[in-house]
């Protein structure tokens, strides 16, 4: 008789299955632990005894993961015959286990307040990796030799066996701090706790603290009223500050937890945070060694919350953190959570490297990621990690800087790139499939089971004449410019200066005069929006194409008939809700297509997703699993053209 213990798992990532296998070896225990396509499965004895008292340590040692889903267990007579999902050894950069967390606040452990603290299955490896195999000497550290304790270790604790970035306190990085006159330097356990300590201390009294992170240069601040916070990351110190603070759902607390420790935008509860941030704030829990050390003594400092922008190694701050091993960081992930709906808006970390177990002879790049056979599969990971690449054909995203000189070289677009992505994450070539891509602009695609055919191209945009094309309108267009102009003469002033590649979504902001410039902007004004309906917006002119134009002189004519701004923005997303559903049922209905994919960043949002959901929830939409909506998936996608 078997006990077998199952566990969804959305991504094929190995660190859960692997930190489990590790945990088990610890303890000797006997069990088989399977990852298969969707799933985690862990096969015991029925009778060990040990059973108990695993499942108990297991519930310690796990750490939460937004991959991980329901989990169940049963009795069975015959053994259950999963296929294991192929491994390969790629450098993680995630936050810490449980296990190594708890050794980093252990005064007795060789770790205690050692930032780089990490295990095979947790940490901030990659920012340290130079190229594959995922080696030491293909890493920063390769000029530290580790101690005699960490050289045993590597032969001994099953969670840093043949561990390639093995250190402590006494054979690792160390950290200095300056404040401008006098360095301080940290080497061992009581001086890398001092240096955090000095550094939550300054930022309680209102000063800077630039630090380099695993994750890139961060500069720490408490947030004031006073002060332009748009730009700018809520780092949460204490949990409890998050339930204060923060309006969530549970799935969003959850994620915001999570190992992978991805950014979300969260919407604010308290009176206190409403003054500093609005309605919304991009939320993060400490992710990598240094950021949790800081947040440790911002707490013991009895401070709940900072901020932090990133920022490069030569900004300005009262304090500068910093240590001399060179690292390649990644753009930091954001996290669209809805309900149970949740995907990457954008970012590199935790998404790359990723690996993909279909086998193709090719070379995709785009946005500086390249996909590359490696051993009969794909790694994808920044250009600069791969050597070189062998391969009958290259495809590079069109806007792409890179020449390859390579004889079989193709280009393709950003739409064509994401789409391709998501049918590939579905494995749905065999079908025909309608596209909704918008990034800056809204495209409608049409997957025929061939190729992907752009079937709506938007029409373009150039702010820099977006008067002259809205007088040309329709009659009376140009006594509503003149109108508009006499109305708001600093406005339009700022309007005509503007150069032609400012988006459609920034002049809207502008014009509405809203703080944050952007679709985000237009969003969060949407939100405190409490009515029923909207008004209608104009989408339209001649043809089905959304008009530009066409949609600013609307939101002119209400401005000038004094139609306030949450009304206007939330009847904005009404409006292309409304178009989009439209445009796919014609669309859907011509061609016969079933699935409905959705790509671009500006889908990643709580007003327009749920307006799509509204009036298209009972139709078959895809949305990226594992890449991000946003351009990044386009890397993947290219694979496939
Ligand atoms: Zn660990
Ligand atoms: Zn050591």
């Amino acid at each position: 008789m078997y006990f077998i213990f199952e566990m969804e798992f959305s991504s094929n990532k190995h660190y859960i299955t692997n930190l489990i296998k590790s945990y088990a070896q610890s303890i000797a225990m006997h069990v088989e632990i399977i990852q298969s396509a969707n799933m985690i499965t862990l096969i015991f004895n029925k009778d060990d005894e040990k059973l108990e008292s695993f499942l108990l340590g297991l519930n310690e040692r796990l750490p939460a993961s937004i991959f991980l889903g329901k989990s169940k267990h049963y009795f069975t007579e015959h053994k259950p015959d999963f296929a294991s999902i192929k491994e390969i050894h790629t450098p993680l950069n995630i936050s810490l286990c449980p296990s190594c967390q708890k050794e980093m606040f252990d005064v007795s452990s060789s770790r205690y307040y050692y930032p780089f603290t990490s295990c095979n299955n947790c940490g901030s490896q990659h920012p340290f990796v130079t190229a594959y195999p995922y080696t030491r000497a293909n890493s920063t550290m390769k000029f530290l030799v580790p101690c005699k304790g960490c050289q045993e270790e590597i032969k001994l604790n099953p969670f840093r066996k043949d561990y390639p970035l093995i250190s402590c306190v006494e054979c690792g990085v160390s950290l200095k701090m300056n404040d401008g006159k006098s360095e301080r330097y940290a080497n061992d356990k009581g001086s890398y706790r001092k240096l955090f300590e000095v550094s939550a201390a300054a930022i309680s009294k209102g000063k800077t603290v630039l630090m380099k992170t695993a994750n890139g240069y961060r500069k720490f601040f408490k947030p004031m009223s006073n002060m332009k916070l748009i730009d700018t990351i809520l780092l949460i110190a204490d949990a409890k500050a998050l339930n204060e603070h923060m309006m969530m759902v549970t799935q969003e607390f959850n994620a915001l937890l999570s190992i992978e420790r991805p950014i979300v935008r969260v919407s604010t509860k308290s009176d206190e945070m409403k003054m500093l941030y609005g309605s919304t704030a991009l939320v993060k829990y400490p992710d990598d060694g240094m950021t949790m050390l800081l947040a440790r003594e911002l707490m013991n400092a009895g401070m709940g919350y900072i901020a932090y922008e990133e920022v490069n190694s030569d900004a300005e701050a009262d304090f500068l953190v910093d240590f001399d091993i060179p690292i390649e960081t990644q753009k930091d992930s954001k996290l669209f959570i809805n309900q149970d709906m949740r995907f990457f808006i954008s970012g590199e970390r935790v998404v790359f490297p990723a690996v993909v177990t279909t086998h193709r002879d090719v070379v995709s790049v785009a946005h500086n990621l390249a996909a590359v056979q490696i051993d009969n599969s794909m790694i994808i990971d920044t250009m600069e990690r791969f050597e070189s690449m062998k391969t009958s054909k290259i495809n590079i995203l069109q806007s792409e800087d890179f020449e390859s000189g390579h004889s079989n070289e193709k280009t393709f677009e950003q739409w064509k790139g994401s789409m391709l992505s998501v049918l590939a994450e579905y494995d749905a070539f065999n079908e025909k499939a309608i596209g909704i891509h918008f990034d800056s602009s809204l495209y409608f695609l049409y997957y025929n089971g061939k190729e992907v055919i752009n079937v709506v191209p938007p029409n373009s945009f150039d702010a820099g004449s977006m008067f002259d094309n809205i007088s040309k309108l329709r009659e009376g267009s140009d006594r509503l410019v003149l109108n508009y102009k006499k109305a708001y003469p600093v406005l339009c002033e700022r309007l005509e200066k503007l150069s032609g590649d400012v988006d459609l979504f920034a002049v809207t902001a502008m014009m509405l005069g809203l703080k944050d410039e952007s679709f985000e902007g237009i969003s969060a004004e949407a939100l405190s929006f409490l009515g029923k309906g909207g008004i209608q917006i104009d989408t339209r002119v001649n043809d089905n194409r959304f008009d530009n134009y066409a949609f600013l002189a609307s939101i002119m004519s209400y401005q000038l008939g004094t139609v306030e701004n949450s009304l206007m923005c939330y009847s904005i997303y009404e409006s292309f809700g409304d178009y989009i559903s439209e445009i796919v049922s014609q669309l859907s209905e011509k061609t016969g297509a079933k699935n409905i994919i959705l790509t671009g960043e500006t889908l990643a949002n709580q007003a327009l997703y749920a307006r799509i959901q509204r009036h298209m929830g009972r139709k078959n939409l895809l949305f990226p699993k594992n890449y991000p909506i946003g351009k990044e998936c386009a890397v993947h996608g290219g694979i496939y053209i």
